[in-house]
């Protein structure tokens, strides 16, 4: 048995306004101390970007003590719990520390309009949790007091110890993530290797199985109905507003199916097999983008493909993110040729590839689907890549380093 962090998502059921208003007082607090903190560091910051001093300090710690004088200083703030307001200064010292490195800009300003109302209760004695019945859970928040949480399918891990809640608004409600430590058996490595070939609509695996999206096409026309309508009409109109509730409506909708589709396939795959061997994400964006995806094939558009990146990232990304903890292991190949190498013989061939749904050879006649065979040729590689042998494919190095940072963490797809 292993210990290992899990997250489950709520609604809340603010039982009052007073609760509600005083949920978004706390996400208030915690959008004006990064912007108090950002200004006070900027200075800080270009002078030691044009080289002048040395790095002021950075840490959580340095920016608590600060904080803990701001608002000693500050009434409306004192009035505000201290720890979930401060613990904005986490996310903040990360973005500093990054900046000051050189790897990411200065930290941007946080606006009342565009930025999603948050906050986090950073520790065990910040909030309470219990069971009211089989519908309801009870949360405890700093300030607001008990606010009712529910969840369709109720709650996985009501027996485990909650380290932690995220609270945030989705434009209609706050849900809140609570984090559970939980025991979790440690999934066999039972020698069962399975290769994933990951499209946006569908995922194929090398044993054959097929996993589609469910048909997402009228949702996401009523989608695109509603951001044009916008578009065209006058700015903070009552119609306007109309709209942009419906169009919220609508995107949240395919948000959730696309979500629970990714949960279940992965679960599905991680219940029969150990291993999963799927492409490097980078690579496969990249090249899927290019290409034009499913969806638009061949439409090698400039700005379409920037546009794809972004939807791929996050489709692939939380696919993979999700197999890699539901799964015994990982890997992850490099997926050039994989879609024009014959899985039978090895040739590699552009002619190979039929149709976009048909794969033949042309060296040794295997004929399949051609994202079955792309899935068993990075079965394939993983397989060498356990072994230790070479790449299984001559024409492809299939020894990429692995990038285990993931895009977009928090983002849902
Ligand atoms: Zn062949």
């Amino acid at each position: 048995m292993t210990k290992e962090i899990r997250s489950v998502e709520f609604v809340v059921l603010p039982t009052s306004r007073t609760k509600a208003r005083q949920m978004f007082q706390i996400a208030g607090a915690c959008r004006f101390v990064w912007n108090h903190f950002r200004e006070k560091n900027l200075g800080d910051y270009q002078n030691f970007k044009n080289g002048k001093g040395t790095q002021p300090p950075v840490s959580f710690f340095s920016l608590g003590v600060e904080f803990s004088k701001l608002r000693h200083e500050t009434d409306w703030l004192r009035k505000l719990p201290a720890h979930p307001v401060r613990y904005t200064l986490k996310h903040f010292a990360d973005a500093l520390k990054q900046a000051m490195q050189g790897k990411k800009g200065f930290p941007k300003p946080r606006s009342r309009r565009q930025t999603i109302p948050s906050f986090t209760l950073p520790s065990e004695e910040n909030f309470g949790i219990k069971k009211l019945n089989e519908k309801y859970s009870l949360l405890r928040i700093p300030l607001v007091g008990w606010v009712k949480l529910t969840r369709r399918g109720g709650n996985p891990y009501e027996d485990n110890v909650p380290k932690q809640v995220v609270l945030r608004h989705d434009g209609r409600r706050w849900r809140a993530f609570v984090f559970y430590e939980v025991e979790v058996e440690e999934k066999l490595d039972d020698g069962k290797v399975l290769g994933v070939d990951m499209n946006v609509r569908q995922i194929a695996t090398s044993d054959g199985h097929f996993y589609f999206l469910p048909d997402l096409r009228r949702k996401e026309a009523r989608r695109k109905k509603y951001q044009r309508r916008m578009a065209r009409q006058v700015k903070s109109s009552n119609r306007r507003k109309d709209t942009k509730k419906k169009l919220a409506k609508v995107s949240r909708k395919i948000v959730n199916i696309r979500k629970n589709w990714v949960h279940q396939t992965t679960k599905e795959v991680a219940d029969r097999y150990g291993i999963v061997v799927v492409e490097n994400l980078n690579v496969k964006v990249m090249t899927a983008s290019a290409k034009g995806t499913v969806e638009n094939p061949g439409k090698n558009v400039r700005q379409k493909a920037r546009l794809n990146k972004g939807v791929l990232d996050t489709a692939f990304g939380e696919i993979r993110k999700k197999l890699e903890y539901k799964c015994g292991r990982l890997i992850e190949v490099n997926p050039a040729y994989t879609s024009q190498t014959c899985s039978e013989c090895g040739h590699a061939d552009e002619e190979n590839r039929k149709t976009q749904a048909r794969f033949q050879c042309v060296s040794c006649g295997f004929a399949s689907n051609a994202d079955t065979n792309a899935a068993m040729n990075i079965r394939r590689l993983g397989m060498a890549r356990l072994h230790g042998e070479g790449s299984g494919i001559s024409t492809a190095p299939a020894n990429r380093e692995i990038d285990a940072r993931l895009p977009n963490g928090q983002q849902s797809i």
